[in-house]
Order: C-alpha cells, then structure tokens, then sequence
C-alpha cells in the first residue's frame, strides 16, 4: 500500500505550498472538468519510482473546543492517525511559538513518526534558523524551502524510507492461487450500501469466514467467483467489519478509500438513489477520476422508487456528475439482488477497455483520421503538427502524441482527440490520457 505522509503545523507554515508541490496535478484536464470538485486536502505524489499519499491537515488548531475549528482538529487527528510518518512544518523566520509546542505535544501522544521541518529556509544559515526548533525535543530539523523547492526532495525520500524500516519485514508473497481476476474496490460515502453489496456478491457465509480481526492498515484481498468468472475484492478495512474493531475510527476514511483505489484495476462507485448527490460523492469522484482507474457507477437503493423520483434522479445523476461521461451507470438494489449481472458485465468491460492494446499504427491511423477532420488552431503563426502516436501505458490507457509545436494544442483540442481515440477504439468504462511529446 501506498505510504501516507501527513502534513501537520499552524496555519501559514507552508503546508500547502508544500502539498501543492508535492501532488502537482499531471493532468490539467482532469483538474479543469466542470463540476468536478476535489478535495484539495488528499493528493498523490510521487518521488522517482516512489509513490504516496499525502494529507494536508489544514487549519490545525488544536485549543478550539467547538465549531469548525473543532472539526478540524477531528479532521487532523483522524489523518495523524492514518498516517505513517507526520511532517511537522514550523516557520523558520517567524520561529518558535507557544502553538509549535502544542502541536509537539499531540504528536507526541499520537506516537507517529515525527519530522521536524523548518520552511521558508532560503538563503538561509543551517544553524540559525534552526536554533530555536531544537526546544521542541524532536531531534534535527530539516529544512527546506517549500516554495523554492529546496530540500523538498530528500525530505520525502528520507520519510519514505522511515516508512519502510518501521514496517515489518514483508513475507513472501503467496503465489497466486490461480487467476485472481479483475480487481475490484467499492467506494462511497456511508450508508449508499456497500457492505450490502459485498454481502451480495459474496455470500454472507463468505463474508464471515473472512471477518478476522486485523489492524486499520489492512489491506485484504477477497477472491470471489460469480458466474464462472473470477474476481477480487480490495476491503481496506471499513467495509465488511465497521462497528467490531473500528467503531473508534470515523465510519469514512478517505484514506482508506484512496488506498483502495489506487489498489483497484475498476471502482465500483456506489450512490444512493434515495438522497440527493453529495460534495461527498462527488469528492470521491473526483479521486476516481485522479487516480484513472476504470469505473462503473452503481446507483443503489432503485427499489420502491416511482417512475417519477426515477426520470428525475437520473436527469439530477447526469446534471452533477457530466464529468463521469466515459462511465456505465446502472441502477440496482444491492438488498434485492436486483440489477448485478448487468453491473459486472459492465465492470469486464471497463477492465477491457483499460486493459485494452492499442497498436502504433492503428493510433496513429486513428490520429491521422482525427487531424485531417479537424485540424488543431494556430497559436500565433505556430501550427501544431501531430506525426503520430504510441500507447504510454494501461489502466488508464495513456496515448502518446509525437510532433512539432505541441504546446501550442489547447485542452478543447485534447478532448477532441481523446473523444476521438475513445470512439475509434470502443473505450467505455476507463478514462484515457493524452500526453504530448514534441521534439524539437
Ligand atoms: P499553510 O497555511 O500552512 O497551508 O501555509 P501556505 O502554504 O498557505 O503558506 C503561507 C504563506 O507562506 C504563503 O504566503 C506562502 O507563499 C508562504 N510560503 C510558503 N512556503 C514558503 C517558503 O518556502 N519560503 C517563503 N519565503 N515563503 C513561503
Ligand atoms: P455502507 O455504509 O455503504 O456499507 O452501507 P450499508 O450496506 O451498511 O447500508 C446502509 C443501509 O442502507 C442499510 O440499512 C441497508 O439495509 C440499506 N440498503 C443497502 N442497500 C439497499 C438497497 O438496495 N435498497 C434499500 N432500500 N436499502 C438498502
């Protein structure tokens, strides 16, 4: 699973300067969609080879009884908990303040592995702008300069590699027992129905035979087979044991959810049909869509809805979420049992389609076909020229463009091309990446 790194201090440190660098959105498209809106606290990064999760706490303040501020001393708490290693930021020009010892104080209790790291360093002497920190009884501190970039690097690597010493030796992986199958994760905010559907699709017997205590951390992978296919559940915990071993964690964990994900090759999206679309949904969304898994959107609970609530959810589903336009949507009871079949069929297809092998010649036929129907605009008196286009990757299916002058292609014109590569090659079900490569 992927490391999570929590960033922990007062306000205006330099948190989210930092997260900003460190999740730095590869995909402007995917940020620009309307309607889409994500939650700017949870992100993914990546240094080199080595990914994480990364939570910016916010607004940490942790005197505040009631209110928001209350909330969001929950909100950090729960990440602190969630989290591998805690990168405490204090402020090297403004230095040390009764707020920094504080927080100490709660790290301390919460008995995670603490970096002490003083930003706003720049053009700054090791020695002074630490002097102050030591106090604190959390060691050397690193510093860095979130906004330059400077130290930023060794900084996460060094807190991925404190993950990896604390975790326990990994046994051997079991060789796979056979095909495994697509893997599968349901996602959603409480109560849509997912244990309901899990108890669905495994059998309750299933469900209790694998009910074993565990940590939080778990990740289990449930095999199961329905229709002489197989398949494999990702449980992160939280959906088949809530309120035995984890009543004390909250009922949602984004956490949990973005590790399930990320675990996932198709995300079954489960809604409820009975409330309307939340911020909550659509943050969840908004990861899916990040993390380019393939989708499939279960809209749960469609029993005892009249035909009237029905026409007025769907045209309310298709309003709120236009941005989740390359998935299936399919409206079920996980309870009755109704509505399953078409749903996994739909989940094969989107495994299909981002699993799919898309072939030099016939991308760059397709490539060729959408330029000459449309050609990309001038910038100036720059033409883009597009030669021809290769497959970058799978789940998602990333096609690579090669030419002259690409940056000169606005976002439109890339949703025309993926539009395009989407229709020539039947891709339901997966979200398609496009990136441009120009030589010089
Ligand atoms: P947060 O409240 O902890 O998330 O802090 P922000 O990331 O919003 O930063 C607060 C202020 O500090 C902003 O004006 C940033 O531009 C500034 N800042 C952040 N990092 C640096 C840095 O490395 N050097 C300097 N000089 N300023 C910084
Ligand atoms: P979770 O928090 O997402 O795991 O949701 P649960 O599976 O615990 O379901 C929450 C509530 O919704 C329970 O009372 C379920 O019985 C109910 N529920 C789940 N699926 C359906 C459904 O298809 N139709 C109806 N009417 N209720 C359902």
């Amino acid at each position: 699973m992927k490391p999570v790194i929590a960033l922990v201090g007062r306000p205006n440190v330099g948190k989210s300067t930092l997260f900003n660098r460190l999740t730095r959105s590869r995909d402007a498209l995917v940020a620009d969609l309307p309607g889409l809106t994500r939650d700017r606290h949870y992100g993914e990064g990546r240094v080199g080879e080595r990914p994480f999760l990364v939570i910016d706490t916010g607004g940490f303040e942790p005197v505040a009884k009631e209110g928001i501020m209350h909330e969001m001393a929950k909100q950090t708490k729960q990440a602190v908990a969630e989290a591998d290693v805690v990168i405490f930021i204090v402020d090297g020009r403004q230095g040390l303040t009764p707020h920094d010892k504080t927080i100490t104080d709660f790290l301390r209790k919460s008995g995670r592995s603490v970096m002490l790291v003083v930003n706003k360093a720049e053009g700054m002497k090791y020695t002074s702008v630490t002097a102050d920190f030591y106090e604190l009884g959390l060691g050397d501190p690193y510093v860095i300069s979130a906004a330059h970039g400077d130290g930023v690097h060794d900084l996460v690597n060094e807190a991925l590699d404190l993950v990896a010493v604390q975790q326990p030796a990994m046994e051997e992986e079991e060789p796979a027992p056979g095909n495994k199958g697509i893997k599968i994760a349901i996602v959603g905010r409480p109560n849509v129905g997912k244990s309901t559907l899990v108890n669905t699709l495994l059998g309750e017997d299933r469900v209790i035979a694998f009910d074993m205590p565990g940590t939080t951390r778990d990740s289990i992978e449930i095999p199961f087979e329905r229709d002489g296919k197989h398949y494999t559940l990702i449980d992160t915990a939280g959906i088949r044991r809530r309120g035995k071993v984890f009543e004390a964690i909250e009922k949602f964990s984004v956490v949990k959810t973005l590790q399930s994900i990320s675990e996932a090759n198709v995300v079954l999206l489960l809604l409820d049909a009975q409330q309307d679309i939340s911020e909550q949904d659509a943050h969840i969304a908004g990861f899916i869509l990040e993390s380019g898994r393939a989708l499939v959107v279960g809209v749960n609970k469609w029993d005892g809805l009249d035909a009237d609530k029905r026409d007025q959810i769907k045209m309310d589903m298709e309003r709120k979420l236009n941005f989740l336009f390359f998935a299936k949507f399919h409206f079920i009871s996980a309870l009755k049992g109704s509505g399953i079949a078409p749903l996994m069929k739909s989940v094969e297809a989107a495994y299909e389609a981002a699993m799919a092998k898309l072939s030099t010649p016939r991308l760059t036929r397709a490539l060729i076909e959408a330029v000459e129907h449309q050609q990309p605009r001038r910038k100036g008196s720059i033409r883009p020229k597009l030669r021809y286009a290769h497959q970058g990757g799978q789940n998602p299916p990333i096609v690579v463009i090669h030419g002259n002058a690409l940056e000169a292609i606005d976002d439109n014109y890339k949703r025309y091309l993926e539009k395009h590569f989407r229709e020539t090659f039947s891709l339901v079900g997966t979200p398609l990446r496009i990136e441009l490569r120009s030589s010089k």
